[in-house]
């Protein structure tokens, strides 16, 4: 048997389980395939910065694959409905008798996952669709009714429970290894183009103190699979304890910067969950809650190790909520009745918040640091997206879209969770009411101001708190910066307007 193996958003030779099982099973070895498909790519409004990473990664893939004896060959779809008529075209030209890939969970992806399954079992192809991007198969944990969860503590709780058990049991699913070497198939990898026509990435340019910040990241957000797991192994020894109190600084490299990786797979999100649990003895850290279930495989641990896993949870939960509430891949409110909000419509207001020039440093910086790098910090997300649904009051659709143009980490299911949570018209929502301050967020999160001032040059010169809210500066200070004098609205009003707007809703 020769087994293809579908490359998509899992581009890492470890802890691969469609690639891992294919490889055990294929006498007379494997080819892999990867498909370009840039009318997709661009209808998934993916930015460049993201295909770039994508295509550099594909090609640390491809000669890692290599040194294996499987050739990784490509495909090109002129549109979507393409796909899998051309995975089966490579399935036949290389002579291949079994199909093996790792689900995606976009209604889109899973349609044409869905449409590709039932084209070969007309073929009497046997083909494969593996769980592999999340932890859990969604929808493997139902609330005591059987329903979907649709908060995130409990669901938190119950995948606790599940995955103690798993780990108790010795059923948790060990790390799977890259694959031996493979028969020689004959078959010779084709070429990584290293830029797609329409998708071409120009990287910003960067001051001398923004280059100097990101070349001492100790290898965060580069590409590729090697880079991802060396990061992983710094990070868990070296930042792990202290994540905790570190994660909502966003001037620190505290957090693990690992969601570019883990959005196209040259990370798994179990070798996180393993990373985490080797610098805790092994041990399942207890969760903050009373309601952590009793079990001599737990232990206080750090709370860094707690929270961290509290967030790879949180992406399980919205990949949960993308499969069991499809219509928030459709621009849907999870929320119905918030469908009824009447958005402002101001196209300057959306184009000064797309720019970084709101006036409101904290919300400036984050969008800067987003056209910069194609990464933004999450605290600064949650404050920049809350500005635009809240303060501006616009449709956070268009924030989502704009985010998804631009961060190299984009994915769907994180993307329009945090979105939705933070436009109160998502599961498991902020409040409406509870509408964060920037400026105060601002002294909070960034109180030297070494953030802002990182992003925003035209503020460097200013001292002390006054970065925070530079309004407040005399006049005469203020009129030297070349910065707006006044936040494009009022905070206090726009806040106390969108409270009556929600609460109309009542
Ligand atoms: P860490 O703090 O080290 O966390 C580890 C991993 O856990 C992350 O890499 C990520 O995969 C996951 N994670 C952490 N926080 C969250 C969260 N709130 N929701 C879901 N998963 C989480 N994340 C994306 O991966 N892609 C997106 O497109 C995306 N868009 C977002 C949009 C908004 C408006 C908001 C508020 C959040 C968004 N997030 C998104 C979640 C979060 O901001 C990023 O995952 C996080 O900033 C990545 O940094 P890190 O890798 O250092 O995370």
């Amino acid at each position: 048997m020769r087994t293809l193996v579908w490359f998509r958003s899992d581009l890492r030779i470890h802890d691969n389980t469609a690639l891992h099982h294919a490889a055990r099973q294929s006498p007379r070895g494997v080819v892999a395939l990867f498909i370009l498909s840039p009318a997709e790519w661009k209808a998934h409004d993916y930015a460049p910065a993201r295909i770039h990473f994508w295509l550099k990664s594909l090609a640390e893939l491809s000669a890692a694959l290599a040194s294996r004896n499987i050739p990784l060959v490509i495909a090109t779809a002129a549109k979507p409905s393409d796909v899998p008529a051309l995975v089966l075209a490579a399935t036949k030209r290389h002579t291949c008798d079994a199909l093996a890939f790792n689900k995606e969970y976009e209604l889109n992806e899973s349609n044409r996952d869905a449409a590709t399954l039932a084209l070969f079992e007309r073929e009497g192809i046997p083909a494969h669709a593996h769980t592999d991007q999340s932890i859990l198969e969604p929808g493997t944990l139902r609330t005591g009714e059987g329903r979907w969860y649709t908060v995130f503590t409990p669901f938190k709780k119950a995948a606790y429970a599940h995955l103690l058990k798993l780990h108790g049991s010795a059923a948790m699913p060990p790390l799977l290894p890259a694959p031996k070497k493979q028969e020689p198939t004959g078959i010779s990898s084709d070429p990584i183009p290293p830029t797609i026509v329409g998708c071409e990435h120009t990287p910003a340019p960067l001051d001398a103190e923004q280059r100097s910040w990101l070349s001492n990241l100790h290898g965060g957000l580069a590409a590729g699979e090697s880079a991802a797991s060396k990061r992983l192994a710094w990070f868990s020894k070296d930042r792990l304890h202290a994540y905790k109190a570190g994660r909502d600084t966003p001037s620190l490299d505290a957090t693990s910067l690992l969601s570019p990786a883990l959005a196209i797979g040259t990370i798994s999100p179990r070798q996180c969950l393993a990373a985490a649990l080797d610098v805790n003895r092994e041990l399942f850290p207890k969760l903050n809650h009373s309601a952590t279930p009793g079990s001599s495989l737990l232990d206080a641990g750090s709370d860094g190790v707690a929270t961290w896993i509290s967030e790879i949870l949180w992406r399980e939960f919205y990949i949960h909520i993308l499969v069991g509430f499809p219509r928030v891949c459709m621009h849907r409110a999870f929320r119905p009745a918030t469908e009824r909000l009447r958005w402002k419509v101001d196209a300057s207001h959306f184009t000064a918040w797309c720019e970084g020039r709101t006036g409101v440093p904290l919300v400036d910086a984050g969008m800067r640091q987003l056209r910069a790098i194609g990464w933004m910090h999450n605290r600064v997300r949650m404050v920049t997206a809350m500005f635009l649904a809240k303060n501006l009051f616009l449709d956070w659709r268009l924030g989502e879209k704009f985010f998804m143009n631009h961060l190299i980490d984009g994915f769907l299911a994180s993307n329009n969770g945090g979105w939705q949570w933070s436009a109160s018209t998502g599961t498991d929502a902020a409040p409406y009411f509870r509408i964060m301050n920037p400026a105060s967020q601002s002294a909070t999160c960034d109180p030297t101001g070494e953030y802002i001032r990182r992003w925003v040059p035209e503020l460097r010169g200013v001292s002390g708190k006054d970065i925070h809210e530079p309004w407040e500066l005399a006049p005469l200070l203020r009129a030297k910066l070349e910065y707006p004098a006044e936040p494009i609205v009022d905070l206090r009003k726009s806040r106390a307007a969108a409270i009556e707007a929600f609460q109309a809703l009542a």
